[in-house]
């Protein structure tokens, strides 16, 4: 799905974000992005997202490479990419359901379908916001700005998932929920790439890790430790994750 060979970024020249990054992220996959502070992990994942594109080597989405693609074609490759970013970036005049139901929308040139008006009521009710949907999204709490920004970003279906700190805000049970619906998503065939501090959660779903540090690719690894516990766990419902999802 994604291959990078020897990719840099420099913001301004002669500075690099990040170097000679050489990495493969297969068609369906599921790879975790950490490392410290400044190591570039918000750079790569706007790289990945297609928000900049790699001032050196090469960048491939999907057999296409971003940085002779036309206008055009990027564009078309963004829209394979769910992309939940670490600020939400909800429109905040609009509604939790009218958020979700945009991209839905874009897709269908202003309508949707009453299979679409079902998957974002499943979607919303998956992630717990059925109480909230007519909210605007400019009073929501953090944690709910981030579950509508997840459902916003799988509720079309994307061939990718790129998502930075999505359990960042929510309670344990919450995230638990959250990744049974990410590892589900997986499971159907979604290419996963999810940016975290947190340990535990690597260690509960034990994907390969992508490790930055200083700009630079320092280890590819796999947290080969069993969950400790159940990863389909439900909290709220029993219901099946979404299947449209
Ligand atoms: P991380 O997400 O791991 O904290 P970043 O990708 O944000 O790391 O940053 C990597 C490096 O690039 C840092 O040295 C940071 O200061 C620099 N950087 C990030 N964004 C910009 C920007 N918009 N302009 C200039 N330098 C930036």
């Amino acid at each position: 799905m994604f291959t990078l060979e020897n990719v840099g970024y420099e913001y301004t020249p002669g500075t690099s974000a990040l170097q000679n990054v050489t990495l493969a992220l297969p068609q369906g996959s599921f790879h975790w992005l950490t490392g410290p502070s400044g190591a570039g992990k918000t750079t790569l994942f706007r790289l990945l997202t297609l928000d900049l594109i790699p001032t050196h080597g090469t960048l491939t989405i999907s057999g296409t490479e971003v940085t002779s693609a036309s206008r055009a074609t990027r564009s078309t490759l963004r829209r394979k990419i769910g992309v939940v970013y670490q600020d939400f970036r909800l429109l905040p005049h609009l509604t939790v359901r009218e958020n979700v139901e945009l991209p839905l929308r874009i897709q269908g040139n202003g309508t949707l379908t009453p299979a679409q008006h079902q998957a974002v009521t499943d979607m919303l009710a998956w992630v717990g916001l059925t109480d909230v949907t007519d909210n605007l999204a400019a009073n929501l709490s953090g944690g709910e700005q981030q579950r509508t920004a997840i459902a916003r970003a799988v509720v079309r279906q994307p061939e990718v998932l790129v998502a930075d700190e999505p359990t960042g805000n929510v309670d344990d049970a919450m995230a638990r929920r959250i990744m049974h619906l990410f590892t589900e998503l997986h499971k159907h065939g979604t290419t996963v790439i999810l940016a975290t501090h947190d340990t535990d959660l690597i260690r509960r779903h034990p994907f390969p890790v992508i490790h930055l540090n200083h700009g630079y690719l320092t280890a590819e690894t796999t947290l080969a430790e069993s969950p400790d516990e159940p990863e389909s766990t439900s909290p709220v419902t029993d219901t099946e994750a979404p299947s449209h999802a």
